[in-house]
């Protein structure tokens, strides 16, 4: 009875007119950590949070999918909104719903937001021990060294892109697994999959979502193709990867494996997390346990939608920061995550994000954490509040995308045929620069002629993911191919490499895109999120086709590893070390690092990147100075004699001992 007065209080409240987030923040909080099923195997507790319902079920299936459920138990309230249920007895391979009465309706049955293992399709939560789930040499499992953050070399890849292609030459194509087999080449011999991401040298493979997403139908799972950004089980690995995805256990015993895989061989992972909405609305997991708290409202009282896909999470309300930070923490503990890309991560409130970094930087001080900072659309949280781009000198340990280096180096990705600095566009050198220094505080960065932010957004290197290409938009080949139409072959793949050349030496994070490092292709389609393979699948042949430009990247990440001047851990360092050369005109952007000043095996390193269509002349000044890279290409530390001849769309790097 005392319920149901406090819920027409606050529904008096909410017709009065004072809305709904009164409404939601003075829902109870729940702050034990017990949500979802703990299991034993005399026994089995289920806690579900549901403040407002009249009624809470617990029902229990043979199987994860199909059938009536064999019991139904009625749950019990418990403390601060919660429901629980005890049940003796040993349920392994069980399967199990929660239904919740609202306003005299029964919800659907679904699977918790807490729930850790499915049946097929994410529909039902498995009853199972998660410890049975546990690869062989799990508990010796051990990410390799990382130090300082601006160290990372990420790679964006998604598990099916991988290998689905026959040129991959791996068995378990679009599993997790395959990414686990080494040694496997392409049809020249050539080595793809993980041998290949050893090889390039990279640091942090970065996955596009392998959280449980809606799409693709875990039945029949090469009917359909999905990136991935549709969550349905935030804690549970998405089961079209797995080889068997009716039983729970081994989607999450193979996403281990992979792991564990990339761990022994120097790999870090990266998981693409999309807490910013749900796949479903009305009928998502969330809202038809406890109606409207989990989302953002506008004024009509209607789901808001900054993520474009019909609805936001409230971050700010107490149970769903409570359940970001609790599923963030599991993937680090219990899948030995090395880090997290956050979606729209400007949807979020920075003390949310804030919370969420201070906590999983305690169990791994050398966790990576980075972020689009923007939203799809409008959110009714302010600005000031969100996780966004321009606030990221206000978040702890966590980094943005520079939209601004992205489209200084190839044009705008709305403007199809927008050209950027690396494919000939005039007075793009400034976002250059902005870029190369990291979005930091620079005295020779005129920010007013930056593209977009106009003024140094980051307060240290390590804030800023500097990149050109990702798996949003078109791929950088593509769009140099659009963009720079009547470009020779020859000049385009120049623009390619300048390109990444800008990517891979300046400063902050590096962030590359699968296959970019030999010039892969997705046939113009800018946004393949269902795409088919033909259009997403890496062909790995290309590396063979476009073999120098993959000597070429992986030369760079190989230089950029050798060489600290080009990864500083500080904004001062780079503000004082780093110093452009404003002799050289447009079209041209050149800088020298004071190597010795910054404990390089390099007294002085001068870069040079020719953004025009002609060739120019650079002379380096007086000294004994080496060509590492000559217009794109590696020259074995040759001596230099005065001066060098630039060709069109070129980097060169030049260095004294
Ligand atoms: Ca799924």
């Amino acid at each position: 009875m005392k319920r149901m007065m406090m819920l027409f209080s606050f529904l008096a409240q909410f017709f009065s007119g004072k809305g709904q987030e009164g409404l939601y923040d003075r829902y109870p909080e729940y702050k034990g950590d017990d949500l979802g099923l703990v299991y034993s195997d005399t026994s089995c507790r289920f806690r579900i949070w549901a403040p407002y319902a009249e009624r809470a079920q617990l029902l229990l299936y043979e199987a994860g999918m199909g059938g009536d459920p064999f019991a139904t138990y009625e749950m019990k309230q418990s403390v601060s909104g919660t429901w629980l249920s005890v049940i003796a007895g040993n349920f392994s391979g069980k399967f199990y719903t929660f239904r919740t009465m609202n306003t005299g309706k029964w919800s659907a049955a679904v699977a918790d937001p807490y729930v850790k293992l499915t049946g097929i399709n994410g529909k039902r939560g498995m009853i199972a021990d998660l410890s049975l789930t546990n690869p062989p040499g799990w508990s010796e499992d051990k990410s390799p060294p990382f130090q300082h953050k601006t160290d990372a070399i990420i790679y964006e890849l998604h598990v099916r892109d991988a290998s689905i292609s026959a040129s991959s030459g791996i068995r378990a194509k679009g599993k997790f697994i395959g990414l686990t087999e080494l040694n496997t080449r392409n049809t020249a011999g050539h080595s793809t999959g993980l041998s290949h991401l050893k090889e390039l040298g990279v640091t942090h493979v970065h996955l596009l979502p392998v959280f449980d997403y809606n799409s693709v139908d875990e039945t029949k799972p090469d009917l359909k193709y999905n990136w991935g950004y549709d969550p349905l089980n935030y804690n549970v690995p998405e089961g079209s990867y797995a080889t068997n995805a009716y039983d729970g256990i081994t989607r999450i015993r193979e996403f281990k494996e992979l792991v564990n895989k990339f761990h022994r061989h120097g790999l870090r992972v990266v998981m693409d997390v999309v807490y910013n909405h749900t796949a479903l609305t009305d009928s998502s997991y969330f809202n038809q346990l406890v109606p409207g708290y989990y989302y953002r409202q506008n004024k009509e009282g209607k789901f808001s939608n900054a993520s474009a896909c019909g609805n936001e999470t409230a971050s700010e309300r107490a149970m769903f920061r409570k359940f970001m930070l609790e599923s963030m923490r599991f993937w680090v503990k219990e899948y030995h995550i090395d880090g997290f890309r956050v979606d729209l991560m400007g949807i979020h409130d920075i003390e949310t994000m804030n919370l969420i970094t201070k906590e999983l930087h305690k169990i791994k001080p050398d966790i990576l954490i980075y972020g689009e900072g923007w939203t799809a659309g409008a959110s009714p949280l302010p600005d000031s509040l969100r996780a966004i781009k321009a606030n990221v000198s206000k978040l702890d340990r966590i980094a943005v995308f520079s939209d601004d280096i992205r489209d200084g180096i190839k044009g705008s990705v709305f403007d199809h045929k927008d050209r950027g600095f690396a494919s000939g566009k005039p007075g793009m050198e400034q976002s250059i620069r902005f870029g190369v220094v990291a979005a930091c505080k620079h005295p020779q960065v005129d920010y007013a002629k930056v593209n977009y932010s106009k003024k140094p957004y980051a307060k240290e290197p390590w804030q800023t993911i500097s990149y050109c290409e990702c798996h949003d938009n078109h791929v950088l080949w593509d769009k140099l191919r659009i963009s720079a139409p009547d470009a020779t072959l020859e000049e385009r793949t120049n623009m390619h490499k300048l390109a990444l050349s800008i990517v891979l030496t300046s400063q902050g994070i590096s962030f590359i895109h699968a296959g970019t490092e030999f010039l892969r292709t997705k046939k113009g389609v800018e946004n393949s999120f269902e795409s088919a393979d033909s259009i997403n699948a890496i062909d790995w042949d290309l590396k063979t086709q476009h073999y120098d430009v993959f000597e070429y990247v992986k030369g760079l990440i190989q230089l950029r590893k050798a060489h600290p001047a080009f990864r500083l851990t500080l904004a001062k360092s780079i503000a004082r070390y780093l110093h452009f050369d404003e002799t050289t005109g447009e079209g041209l952007v050149a800088y020298t690092l004071d190597g010795k000043k910054t404990g390089d095996s390099w007294k002085r390193i001068n870069v040079y990147f020719n953004g025009t269509g002609q060739s120019r002349i650079i002379s380096p000044g007086k000294g004994i100075w080496k060509v590492a890279i000559q217009n794109n290409q590696w020259m074995q530390d040759i001596p230099l004699n005065g001066s060098i001849t630039m060709k069109p769309y070129s980097c060169t790097i030049v260095y004294m001992k």
